[in-house]
């Protein structure tokens, strides 16, 4: 088996929808970033990448190509996936760890874990989605913007 861990942050930009774990939240402002901001994703992309030792989302879409221009997070999501599948791994488990002050996400978790298990070809329970705040401290405190941690374990096929 393989671990990963993924760290991801994005400041609010007025004017663009709130991607969050491939799941559109109700909000005044989305994530600024070359993609669609989805910063729930982009860590969960990156554990992905971590186990596998494939390096990282930028490495692999960097900012600079216009392909990548407000592109779906999902699709990113599912060529990550490819390369862990064709590296022999399929999805263990997966720990999502959303943080952010506003808004409230409690009545999206289920739909995000419904969304990247179909992505990850898994079931929902194999896909944790949780969100805190951090009582107003710091920069997501702060309403600044949203960071996420994930965590993921990798299941060799071939055992
Ligand atoms: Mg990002």
């Amino acid at each position: 088996m393989r671990i990963g861990h993924g760290y991801d942050a994005h400041r609010f930009e007025p004017g663009k929808p709130l991607m969050l774990g491939g799941v559109e939240v109700a909000s005044d402002v989305g994530l600024l970033a070359h993609s669609d901001g989805d910063v729930a994703i982009h860590a969960l992309c990156d554990a992905l990448l971590g186990a596998i030792g494939q390096g990282d989302i930028g490495q692999h879409f960097p900012d600079t190509n216009n392909v990548f221009l407000n592109i779906d997070s999902r699709i990113l999501l599912r060529e990550v996936y490819e390369l862990v599948v064709q590296q022999g791994y399929c999805v263990g488990n997966v720990d999502l760890t959303i943080i952010a002050q506003a808004p409230k996400l409690a009545s999206y978790l289920a739909d995000m874990s419904a969304c990247l298990a179909d992505d990850l070809n898994a079931e929902a329970s194999q896909i944790n989605v949780k969100a805190t705040t951090t009582e107003g401290m710091g920069f997501a405190g702060r309403k600044e913007g949203i960071e996420t941690h994930a965590v993921v374990l990798l299941l060799s096929n071939a055992e």
